[in-house]
């Protein structure tokens, strides 16, 4: 088995340019974090519209199939949505607590050894609130445990 990290669904949203540092910059600097609170903020909005949709789409469906058999697949299609949704839903929660971190000023350093996690791992995850080693680490210990 490939020891990727976990799929999530935590593909960012939209089109961004990757921020170019101004020489001298300092790290967390006001343009970084609007640049970031950008991010996030379309990222949510795209993952509010996603569950909207969703919604409006099970309940149109949901009078539609008279045959039990078909009954029975559209829910199991339902389910597997509604988990999709609620992942989601979780991962919109993290996204509010991590536009509250910016207007905190405490976003961008490692929560558990304080060091920077850096421009462009939060490019790619920029709800992540690990830098890369604490986060295999917690990766390879949550796998001990699982077990
Ligand atoms: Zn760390």
């Amino acid at each position: 088995m490939p020891t990727q990290e976990k799929q999530q669904n935590n593909q960012v949203a939209g089109d961004f340019k990757p921020y170019e540092i101004s020489k001298g910059e300092e790290y967390m600097s006001e343009k970084m974090r609007a640049h970031f609170t950008k991010i996030l903020g379309s990222w949510k909005l795209q993952l509010m519209q996603e569950v909207d949709r969703t919604m409006h789409h099970m309940k149109d469906e949901a009078a539609n199939f008279p045959d039990p058999a078909d009954r029975a697949s559209q829910e199991e299609e339902f389910s597997l949505e509604l988990r999709a949704r609620d992942r989601e839903r979780k991962l919109i929660k993290k996204i509010d607590k991590t536009l509250q971190l910016i207007e905190d000023e405490e976003y961008g350093w490692c929560e558990s050894c304080g060091v920077e996690i850096g421009i462009r791992r939060l490019e790619a995850r920029p709800t992540a609130d690990l830098c890369i080693d604490c986060k295999t680490l917690a990766e390879i210990k949550e796998k001990q445990v699982g077990k």
